[in-house]
């Protein structure tokens, strides 16, 4: 299949606002693409090379991209940096460059570019590792753009910096793939929650369709984890639900736990298996008779909880492991079961999971289960809430009790309360060097959010107020993805998510985005966060409105 039956669909989606036109176009591609490309398409289509369960990322960094464009075609770099600001997205400037001016080397290969060849570099850019891997990477790369067509080439370089852009959602995505082999969405969209693998289903959709109803979960595979959405109060939560149920919010880092007879695996919410670095948690949940997934999130705990930095030395490591489970006690809370012996339990009510999980786990040192409080009653709500905060926990988790568990969906049926102190998910979109001893690193971070135009928008500039080796560590990091300097300040590739917390939301004319955080300080790196998930203007403008209410 020609890579450019591909490029061409995803410039006619982009073009169109019609959701249904969208997904006709999308159906229509399916519909042609061989059975053994399906996977390969609909994983290009998202703009993502590997299924879900998968925590392989495509990584290079801006400098060869940079490097590579430039080495194909006659232009100086002040010319692609003038193509560059003029589109704000490196994708549509090569395109441009390319168009305009004639390429350096004619490819010998005249051949036109079929997915496959596509796809397979790009996979070979992303899990090329060890000494001289950068060179090569870059290498295929060029390899790659200087065989593609101008819109070929916009179409791998939007692929490899993630920022497709074409108004087509996943949910779109699972309807297009329905359509093209006339199977129920819903069932599709079941299937696809238990196995995490858009293209899996899809090729089962073509080929096998009566098996999807069939597809149970695979042990030792991640699953997207069930998201919440952000209660203004805890009325809203009664509001929603007739009786709620409520959890402490423990503030760590989510863990899923799969084990299979003897076998068990650990996973973060971003499918990294971390099972290698906490021995201590795989012992006491080996110790629990059965097969199953439980849903948790893991805290460092000495007495009471400690602070969400602690785990980041935990989760992962690889060297030194036994001296650091000593060094950072942790505890696991679990909150959820989604299978057992055989069964997906997602279409069981949460109350019935919650007690199915009570029979399962007999608490041990490191493994408990998080305390539940079902109640109608506000006052008994509040109690929990305050007294989750003396406790040191992060605010409520509120539930309604009759949902089904709906993996990957952020969704009203999981809310979150945490106190008034805000925080907002912001992007770090420049970095400055600091002053003093802090002369040679990046230490003043500039924060962006989202506008109604979906553009960056700067909203804050903080002093970084992390640890002095995270603040080394995180300099040679935001070198590696710079893309421009501007004297002291390096303008970086929006991916570093930061958790950032402050005190008001003022009004302000310093930023196009029209407000500014009063005393902000960075909660936590959300390494978990791409920059699609930060918060958007809306966001601020509802925090700000509330703070005005509250005054
Ligand atoms: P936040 O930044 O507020 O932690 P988030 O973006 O990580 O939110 P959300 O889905 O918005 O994720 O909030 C729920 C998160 O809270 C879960 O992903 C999980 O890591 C954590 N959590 C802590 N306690 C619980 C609990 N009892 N039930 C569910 N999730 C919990």
């Amino acid at each position: 299949m020609l890579l450019r039956e591909l490029t061409e669909i995803y410039e006619q989606v982009r073009a169109t606002s019609s959701t249904r036109e969208k997904i006709a176009l999308v159906a229509d591609l399916l519909r042609k693409t061989p059975s053994e490309l399906l996977p390969q398409v609909c994983y290009m289509l998202r703009g993502r090379l590997f299924p879900d369960y998968s925590a392989q990322e495509l990584q290079i960094g801006w400098s060869s991209l940079w490097d590579a464009v430039c080495s194909i075609v006659h232009i100086s770099d002040d010319d692609l940096k003038a193509a560059y600001n003029r589109f704000g997205d490196l994708g549509s400037a090569i395109e441009l460059v390319v168009t305009e001016k004639p390429k350096i080397t004619v490819s010998l290969v005249s051949e036109p570019l079929t997915v496959e060849e596509c796809y397979s570099a790009l996979v070979k850019i992303a899990t090329l590792g060890g000494k001289d891997s950068t060179r090569r990477k870059r290498a295929i790369l060029t390899g790659l753009l200087n065989q593609s067509t101008p819109a070929e080439a916009k179409f791998i370089v939007k692929t490899i910096t993630g920022d497709m852009r074409y108004g087509f959602k996943h949910s779109l995505l699972e309807e297009a793939i329905a359509q093209a082999f006339s199977v129920d969405v819903d069932v599709l969209r079941k299937a696809y929650m238990v196995r995490s693998d858009i293209g899996e289903v899809a090729q089962l959709a073509k080929e096998e369709p009566a098996k999807l109803k069939e597809l149970t979960i695979v042990l030792g595979r991640p699953l997207r984890p069930m998201l919440a959405d952000t209660a203004e109060n805890l009325e809203e939560g009664f509001r929603r639900f007739d009786t709620a149920l409520f959890e402490y919010k423990y503030d760590g880092a989510r863990l899923s736990m799969h084990k299979r007879n003897e076998r068990v695996t650990v996973f973060t919410r971003e499918a990294d298996e971390v099972s290698q670095s906490l021995p201590e948690i795989v012992a006491d949940i080996r110790k629990i008779p059965h097969s199953f997934i439980v849903d948790s999130e893991i805290i460092p705990f000495e007495h009471s909880p400690k602070a969400f930095q602690e785990l980041i030395k935990r989760l992962r490591r690889k060297y030194r492991v036994d001296e650091f489970a000593r060094k950072i006690p942790v505890k696991v809370y679990v909150f959820d079961l989604l299978y057992l012996d055989g069964e997906t339990l997602f279409d069981k009510p949460l109350l019935a999971r919650r007690k199915l999980l009570q029979t399962l786990i007999e608490p041990s040192e490191h493994v408990e289960i998080a305390n539940y409080v079902l109640t109608k009653s506000a006052a008994e709500a509040r109690i929990m809430f305050q007294e989750a905060l003396d406790l040191g926990y992060e605010g409520l988790m509120i539930k309604n009790p009759q949902s089904y568990y709906t993996p990957g969906k952020r969704g009203s049926e999981w809310l979150k309360l945490k106190p008034e102190a805000e925080t907002l998910d912001l992007v770090v979109i420049a970095v400055e060097y600091g002053h003093g001893k802090r002369a040679h690193q990046l230490s003043d971070y500039t924060f962006a959010t989202r506008d109604r135009e979906d553009n960056l928008t700067p909203i804050v500039k903080a002093f970084s107020g992390l640890k002095d080796a995270e603040i080394a560590e995180m300099t040679e990091y935001f070198k590696g993805i710079a893309r421009e300097q501007r004297g002291r300040t390096l303008i970086v590739e929006p991916r570093v998510v930061v958790e950032v917390k402050f005190d008001e939301i003022q009004k302000s004319s310093l930023y196009e985005s029209g407000y500014a955080l009063r005393f902000p300080r960075i909660k936590r790196i959300r390494w978990d966060l791409s920059v699609d998930e930060i918060d958007t203007i809306e966001t601020v403008e509802r925090i700000f409105k509330r703070q005005k209410r509250v005054a």
